[in-house]
């Protein structure tokens, strides 16, 4: 058994119904505890990135609770929901979202001025994100420089430069060629392997049968949550 503080997502009874009726997420509950790599998995439309939206606090729950790493959502203001999300919880989407003609190292850098990191202090701790993601030769490079897997190594760098409790990854590899989108995923196993907790939504389901745990998705409900290898590296 883990310790409850090693709970960095937790959803009790989490429902998510949009404008217009849709019931996208119904009454999920789960718990992502600090080091986990778990895979989202689940046909087009199944409430996938409706979860994520939950998990990274960028949408509120219809009904239930939603606590990441240790706040409990509906309890902050907008403002300390803003200040949670900029600081612990990173973001990799399937468009890379890097903005036209900024150097990659200032892209990266800027994921950190909402801590309020000094300039320098910004570009250095930059520089050593992009050292782990394998672009130290591209760090003066503009995104239209790189081909659409670096662009996704950037963005991942930028997710992970201020050491979130946890990663969240949307469709990371769905605007990649098979080779890129595999180093993408390789890059993901690492950033796990060193310790950082990683939840990745994909369609493919090749992909997922290859992390350590899987959440599956449809019509909006979990319908299986599988372990099939040690996910924390800790002791059952
Ligand atoms: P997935 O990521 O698995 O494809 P989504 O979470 O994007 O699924 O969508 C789940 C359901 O919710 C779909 O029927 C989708 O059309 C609907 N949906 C998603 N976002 C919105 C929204 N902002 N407003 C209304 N309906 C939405
Ligand atoms: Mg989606």
């Amino acid at each position: 058994m883990s310790a409850p503080d090693s709970v960095v997502v937790e959803f009790r009874e989490v429902s998510k119904t949009y404008p217009g009726g849709v019931a996208a997420v119904r009454d999920v509950d789960l718990r992502v505890h600090r080091g986990e790599l778990v895979a989202i998995v689940g046909p087009s439309g199944s409430g996938k990135s409706s979860m994520l939206n939950l998990m990274g606090s960028l949408d509120r729950p219809s009904a239930g609770r939603v606590l990441v790493d240790g706040h409990d959502i509906a309890a902050l203001t907008d403002r300390e929901v803003s200040a949670l999300r900029a600081t612990r919880i990173g973001f990799v989407f399937q468009q890379f979202h890097l903005a036209v003609g900024v150097p990659v190292l200032d892209s990266v850098a800027d994921g950190l001025l909402y801590a309020g990191v000094p300039l320098r202090r910004r570009r250095a701790r930059a520089a050593s994100a992009l050292a782990r993601v394998g672009l130290s030769h591209r760090v003066h490079h503009l995104p239209h420089q790189l081909s659409g897997g670096e662009r996704q190594r950037v963005a991942v760098a930028r997710a992970v430069v201020g050491g979130p409790a946890v990663l969240l990854a949307d469709e990371p590899t769905g605007n990649l060629d098979s080779a890129s989108g595999a180093a993408v995923l390789a890059l993901l196993r690492e950033l796990h392997a060193a310790g950082t907790t990683v939840v990745v939504i994909t369609h493919d389901r090749e992909i997922a049968a290859a992390l350590p745990r899987r959440i599956e998705m449809r019509d909006g409900r979990v319908v299986a949550d599988t372990v099939t290898e040690p996910t924390t590296g800790a002791p059952a």
